[in-house]
C-alpha cells in the first residue's frame, strides 16, 4: 500500500501513520527523518541540504525529491509506505506522480478553532517532559505535573497566535495538494475531530484492512 498522508498541525496524523505502520508493516517515512538521516550520514545530499538550512533557506524542490526518491528504493518499502510530510508543493506532488503509482491520499481534515484548541491547550512538565491537556489530559493540580510536581508550561511554537501562523501556512500549502489529488482521483478525506480510535476505524474502512 502505497499512501500519502496530509493533515494540519494537531490532527493525529503521525499517530495514526504509525499504528497503519505497525498494522501493515510498512514503513512510516516522514521527510524530518529522511532529512536528518542524511545529514547524519554526511550523504551528499545531506551535505547539499545543510548548506541550504544552514543559511536559513528552504531546502529546493529537487533536493527533496531526490532524497525521498532514494529512501523509497530501500528494500522495506517493497510492500508500500506512508509518506507523512512530503509531498508539500506541487511541483514536489507532480515528482511523486512520475516516479510511484500512489494507492491513495488520505486527508486528516479538522476546522481551524479545534486545531488551535487542541494544540494551545498542550501543557508540558518543565523538569520532566510528561504532556497534559487542560481539557482531554488534566493534570490532579492545575500546572503541575502528577509525577514530579514539576511546574507545567505552555511551549512557545504552542500558544495560539503561533498556531495561527502555522495554520495558515498549512493551508496555503496544502489546499492546492488536495485538489491535485482531487483530479487524480487518489484523494480520501477523514474527519479527525473523533477521537484517536474512531479514526483508527476510519482509516482502516478506508483502506479496507
Ligand atoms: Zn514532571
Amino acid at each position: 500500500m502505497k499512501l500519502v498522508f496530509l493533515g494540519p498541525p494537531g490532527a493525529g496524523k503521525g499517530t495514526q501513520a504509525n499504528l497503519l505502520s505497525r498494522e501493515c508493516g510498512i514503513p512510516h517515512i516522514s521527510t524530518g527523518d529522511i532529512f536528518r538521516e542524511n545529514i547524519k550520514n554526511n550523504t551528499e545530499l545531506g551535505k547539499l541540504a545543510k548548506s541550504y538550512t544552514d543559511r536559513g533557506l528552504l531546502c529546493p524542490d529537487e533536493v527533496t525529491n531526490r532524497m525521498v526518491e532514494k529512501r523509497l528504493k530501500e528494500r522495506d518499502c517493497e510492500k508500500g509506505f506512508i509518506l507523512d510530510g512530503y509531498p508539500r508543493t506541487i511541483p514536489q506532488a507532480e515528482f511523486l506522480y512520475k516516479i510511484i503509482k500512489l494507492d491513495k491520499v488520505i486527508d486528516f481534515s479538522l476546522p481551524d478553532d479545534i486545531i488551535v484548541e487542541r494544540i494551545s491547550g498542550r501543557r508540558t512538565c518543565a523538569a520532566c517532559q510528561t504532556s497534559y491537556h487542560i481539557r482531554y489530559n488534566k493534570p490532579k493540580k492545575a500546572d503541575t505535573c502528577d509525577k514530579c510536581q514539576g511546574k507545567l508550561v505552555q511551549r512557545e511554537d504552542e500558544r495560539p497566535e503561533v498556531i495561527m501562523k502555522r495554520i495558515e501556512v498549512y493551508n496555503l500549502q496544502t489546499s492546492p495538494l488536495i485538489d491535485f489529488y482531487k483530479k487524480k482521483g487518489l484523494l480520501s478525506s477523514i474527519d479527525a475531530r473523533q477521537g484517536i480510535e474512531d479514526i483508527w476505524h476510519s482509516v482502516k474502512k478506508e483502506l479496507k484492512i
